[in-house]
């Protein structure tokens, strides 16, 4: 069945039939159900889609929608990881097939802006990603101060030492880059289909999916890639081991024809100084500058948080955005948004078998940071799928998800 954005968009309400027949047994059982259509799951069952199975995609609301995790505007896109040289090669890789993706389309899925991470010290996180980076052939520049003052102008480079500029990385935009990954996906052979997945039962092996509406969904394999819900799912397993904390985005106004903040002029940004992370944007597509505090918020459970950002995360940012980009100061806020991060205790993704059943993978822990692995998560987990006998890698295993939350990869 030929799918039109406008079906993705619609939350795909319109698609399920062919597949529905597809699992409840009038016709061949999908080989591998994926439950979950955020980044992970989508791009999960888009490799397994690739190795010549027959996929089926299942999402309780729809692919990246507003509470998704995958659901945001933006995303940034870098790979500078200190000394973790795994995710650094999984976001190169990555962005190849980010490119590929949204090189046909109407609408840009990915912005080459740039990526410029300020630093206020040396530290073995800022030479390592350089020397990685150099090492992986990323084109790579550090930038002393008054170099940095004399590109950009518009930012205060008070207390920063000096900062690293990964050129060809940038902005994926995230919500559209998901819809129109499954849009691909569908109309190369996979099916999706919108359905709430209970928490699943099954003896050694699982066999089936019991969906809320009362329907039984068969597969030979299975992949949960359920973000900040993995949990609810798998309270035994997942439960204490995923951090689920509140995240607030701001978007503010730049003044009329202020191009400043936009692209080619600013890139994103990452600034790192004492114990705090900021982050943000240009002012992609004219949705405003957007600045965003990385340090994790409060615990909040998906499905009953109200989207409402709190004032005193505005009033620090703002005081934040007018020391450092002076001409924002008094910049009108055009745009909140609150999500989730669906952290693991360290910050290390999970791409691993169910403990149970060798025929089931749990992928998720994004942890702030796996929207731009998303094509790298879905090959590794389809690897793993396809080598009935190997173990995760070590980074990905869930035996290494403590139950005590303590942040570490970056
Ligand atoms: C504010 C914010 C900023 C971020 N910034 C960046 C960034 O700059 N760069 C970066 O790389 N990463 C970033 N991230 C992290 C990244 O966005 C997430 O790690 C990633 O999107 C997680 O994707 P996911 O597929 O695991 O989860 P989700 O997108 O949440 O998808 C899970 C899906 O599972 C479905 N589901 C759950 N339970 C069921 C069920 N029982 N039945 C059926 N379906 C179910 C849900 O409906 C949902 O669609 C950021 C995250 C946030 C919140």
């Amino acid at each position: 069945m030929k799918l039109t954005k406008r079906e993705v968009l619609g939350a795909m309400a319109t698609v399920p039939l062919a597949a529905s027949c597809a699992t409840t047994g009038t016709a061949r059982a999908p080989d591998t159900i994926v439950v979950g259509a955020g980044v992970f799951g989508a791009w999960t069952a888009e490799m397994l889609r690739r190795t010549g199975r027959k996929v089926e995609l299942v999402d309780a609301w729809g692919p990246a929608h507003a509470r998704a995790s995958s659901g945001g505007e933006s995303r940034l896109t870098r790979a500078g990881y200190g000394t973790s040289r795994r995710y650094s090669e999984m976001a190169a890789e990555s962005l190849e097939e980010w490119k590929r993706l949204s090189k046909d389309q109407d609408l840009p899925l990915f912005h080459n802006a740039g990526v410029l991470v300020f630093f206020d010290q040396e530290s073995e996180y800022a030479t390592g990603s350089y020397q990685t980076m150099r090492a992986l052939n990323l084109r790579t520049e550090r930038i002393e101060p008054e170099e940095l003052r004399r590109r950009w102008p518009q930012i205060d480079w008070s207390g920063v030492k000096f900062a690293l500029l990964e050129n060809d990385f940038g902005a994926l935009m995230a919500r559209r880059s998901v819809a129109t990954l499954v849009e691909q996906f569908v109309r190369n052979g996979g099916t999706y289909r919108k359905a709430a997945i209970l928490p699943p039962k099954g003896g050694e092996r699982l066999d089936s999916l019991q969906t809320a509406a009362g329907e039984t969904l068969y597969a030979g394999e299975f992949v949960f890639a359920c973000g900040p819900w993995l949990g609810k799912l798998f309270p035994e397993v997942i439960g204490k081991r995923l951090f689920v904390t509140k995240q607030e985005i701001f978007f503010f106004r730049p003044q009329a024809g202020d191009t400043r903040y936009s692209m080619p002029a600013m890139p994103g940004w990452i600034d790192f100084f004492g114990e705090t992370v900021m982050y943000g944007f240009p002012d992609l597509e004219s949705r405003g500058f957007k600045v965003a505090n990385d340090v994790h918020g409060a615990y909040v459970d998906p499905d009953t948080n109200d989207r409402l950002t709190d004032a005193t995360s505005l009033a620090q940012v703002r005081a934040y955005l007018g020391q450092r980009f002076p001409g924002l100061k008094d910049a009108p806020l055009s745009e909140t948004r609150v999500c989730q991060y669906e952290n693991s205790s360290n910050g290390d993704l999970l791409i691993d078998r169910h403990p149970q059943w060798a025929n089931a993978l749990l992928v998720g822990m994004g942890s702030g940071h796996g929207f731009k692995h998303g094509p790298a998560v879905g090959k590794a987990a389809a690897k793993l799928l396809q080598s009935p006998s190997a173990e995760a890698e070590p980074i990905f295993r869930l035996a290494g998800k403590a139950e005590k939350h303590d942040r570490f990869v970056h």
